[in-house]
Parts: C-alpha cells; sequence; structure tokens
C-alpha cells in the first residue's frame, strides 16, 4: 500500500460545481496487484509475496483503460498502486496503453531491489508523471519497524535522490499513528532538505495491518494539523492530508480568521482539493477488478470484469451517496464545511459500519443546522 492519497502533479485545476466529481473522479487508484516484497504493518492490501488469484489480466486491464478513456474530458489521472506494481510484468505495456488513450499516470511503486534507477528512468521515459515513495520515520528504527524489512529506509532516501535526479516529481507519504506522531517534525525537517513535489500525511485506519496499530484521538489530530497547516504556508512543497479530510476545515478556519471569506477561500489553491474524499473524485479498482469508493473503504460496488467503472462511479447508489454531504449522518450532516470536507467516509465506515456517518477523528461540533451537544474523546 504505497500511494494513499493526494492528486499528483499537474491535476486538480478543474473543480466540478458544488465540489461534488459527480462525472468523473480526478483519480483513479488501481491496485495492479497485491504482490510486494514488504510486510507493511499498516497495509490496506496485505500484500502477498505472489499475485492472487483472479487478478487482472492484461487483456481485462486493456478493456480497463478503454473503459476510463470514456469518462470524457477531462480525464482522470490514474495511479498505478499496489501490492508493488513493479512486479506486474505489464506494467510497461499498461503505462503505454494509458498515454496512448490521454490518460496520465503515476507510479507508487515499493521500495525493494526491484526499485533501480534504471527502472525509475525508464518509468519516466514510459510517460509516468510522477512517483509517491512512503517514508514512515525520521531514522531506520522508525521506518524499517513500519516497514518489515531493515533497510527500507536508506533505500528510500536513495529513491529520493534518484528521482530528484531524474526530474520526476514525488509525493511522500507519512503514516500518522499514535506511535508515529512525535517523529513528524524531524521527518519534516529530513524531508525540507529534499527536492519534493508534496508530503501526505496518511492518517491511519484500522483496516487490513493497521489494526496493529494505533489511531491518534480527536484532539491529537486537531493539534496536529494546527501545526501542519502552519507548516504547509512556509513549507518548500505541498502538505496534504488523506483520510483526513477535516485539515481542509482547520486552514479554512484559519483563513477566515485572517479575513479571507468563503468566495476568497474557494477561489484560492488551498480549495484545490476540497470535496475530494472516498467516491467523490477518487475511485479504487483492486487488483481482481473490485470498484471500491477508495482503498480504504472495502465496500464493492461491482467488479469492472463484469460492469462499467463509469457507470459504477457515476450512478451505483452508494457512490452516489458520497457525494451528497447532506446525506451524511451526524455532526458531517450538520457540518457548514461538509461540501469542502465531508470527513473519513472510510473511518465512518471502520468505526460504525456505515459510509454515512460521522467521521469519528474530528471533534469539531457544527454551529448550524440545530446541533446537539456531542461529548468526544480524545
Ligand atoms: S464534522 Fe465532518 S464535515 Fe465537519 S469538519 Fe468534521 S469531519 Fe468535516
Amino acid at each position: 500500500m504505497h500511494a494513499p492519497g493526494g492528486h499528483p502533479h499537474g491535476i486538480g485545476a478543474v473543480r466540478p460545481e458544488n465540489f461534488a466529481w459527480s462525472r468523473a473522479p480526478m483519480i483513479v487508484y488501481w491496485e495492479l496487484t497485491n504482490a510486494c516484497g514488504l510486510a507493511c504493518r499498516h497495509c490496506r492490501a496485505t500484500a502477498m509475496p505472489d499475485p492472487a488469484p483472479g487478478e487482472l489480466t492484461t487483456a481485462q486491464g486493456l478493456r480497463l483503460l478503454d473503459d476510463i478513456a470514456t469518462f470524457g474530458d477531462p480525464l482522470p489521472h490514474i495511479v498505478f498502486t499496489g501490492g508493488d506494481p513493479l512486479r506486474r510484468h505489464d506494467l510497461k505495456l499498461l503505462m503505454a496503453e494509458a498515454a496512448a488513450r490521454g490518460i496520465g499516470v503515476s507510479l507508487a511503486p515499493a521500495v525493494t531491489p526491484l526499485l533501480t534507477r534504471e527502472r525509475l528512468a525508464e518509468a519516466k521515459a514510459d510517460g509516468v508523471q510522477a512517483i509517491s515513495l512512503s517514508l514512515d520515520g525520521s531514522t531506520p528504527a522508525y521506518h524499517d519497524g513500519v516497514r518489515g524489512v531493515p533497510g527500507t529506509f536508506e533505500a528510500t532516501l536513495t529513491a529520493l535522490d534518484w528521482a530528484a535526479e531524474l526530474d520526476i516529481p514525488v509525493q511522500v507519504n507519512t503514516l500518522v499513528t499514535s506511535v508515529t506522531a512525535a517523529d513528524l517534525p524531524a521527518v519534516y525537517e529530513l524531508l525540507s532538505t529534499r527536492k519534493l513535489l508534496r508530503w501526505s500525511l496518511f492518517f491511519l485506519i484500522s483496516i487490513g495491518r493497521g489494526t496493529e496499530l494505533t489511531e491518534l484521538g480527536p484532539g491529537e489530530a486537531e493539534k496536529l494539523m494546527a501545526w501542519l497547516n502552519g507548516l504547509a504556508r512556509t513549507a518548500p512543497f505541498q502538505v496534504r492530508t488523506t483520510e483526513a479530510t477535516h485539515y481542509r476545515r482547520i486552514a479554512a478556519q484559519a483563513a477566515r480568521r485572517r479575513g479571507l471569506d468563503d468566495a476568497g477561500i474557494e477561489a484560492s489553491p488551498m480549495a484545490r482539493g476540497f470535496g475530494i474524499r472516498d467516491g467523490n473524485g477518487i475511485v479504487f479498482v483492486s487488483n481482481t477488478g473490485d470498484v471500491t469508493p477508495s482503498g480504504f473503504l472495502p465496500v464493492a460496488v461491482g467488479n469492472v470484469k463484469e460492469s462499467s467503472l463509469v457507470d459504477l462511479y457515476r450512478n451505483h447508489p452508494t457512490m452516489r451517496a458520497l457525494r451528497e454531504p447532506e446525506r451524511f449522518k451526524g455532526r458531517c450532516g450538520r457540518c457548514e464545511f461538509n461540501r469542502w470536507c465531508g470527513g473519513s467516509r472510510a473511518r465512518a465506515y471502520a468505526w460504525t459500519g456505515d459510509v454515512l456517518e460521522s467521521d469519528p477523528l474530528c471533534p469539531y461540533t457544527p454551529k448550524q443546522r440545530d446541533a446537539e451537544p456531542e461529548l468526544v474523546t480524545a
């Protein structure tokens, strides 16, 4: 699991009406395989050494690309993820075929001996627009402890150097848990000396191998996001969160305090990712073709072997509901920020079994719509 979120290079300039991504997603995450040489403790894919039975074939993959091309202009961007996408024997062909259809592609490789400078140069020549790499700690002890393979920390820094030399934009993904949070300032210091496009902090959801780790509490997450929002104003790269959409509420509240009105906020760069959440601007295709609203929300709405991804994304009742924040329950339903934020639908589901429930990581009490007082524990 190497590309939990964020927005690849150069996309996101076109915002839909009312922040509802009804026509097409901004990003299709396609898990090419769940085969992977790492054994990360938080892995969504519960990646295995070998491909799963029923993995999409090359022919099925090409049909999926044909289908994605019918989303129309602007086309979604595809993130080839895994497992380790470098384990797909037909990766080069799929990248070329995506490019031939005018579809932009990013790659989320695992850091294993398969990731070489030559492989990265080849990916760039094949049209890959950006890559993402995971760095979960500022030291080998932190990072390799999460990733399960000694030496991955140093290898990740080397891969970052290669990408910089090859001029490939990089998003670094960092896991946020109750254990790793204290190390984040040191991770930032380490990254700030390197060339990178974006730092995306993935707030753990207790699914897959992630159940062995612990999420931050709402109070701690709020403090961390306030720190991030301050950092984002001077950082030499973009700062984003994954599965922590209320970072947008915190950014908007800070902007209001600086005197910006809502129209100004919506016109500013900070609004580029507003509205994007599981099923709204994001869709995920598993290695066997199951379609889910994101890689962290394991509610399959169909399978691309039998159905059109375009049809499932646009018309499946679950997908439609995820684009209608007025249907959300509890605080997220009443919240005046819900068009911009809407909460992590994946976390709501993980905690309650209901994709429309409130995001339990957010301690905000909405100001409107007859909010009832609620107790939130940190
Ligand atoms: S209550 Fe829900 S919609 Fe409002 S800021 Fe929190 S997570 Fe976002």
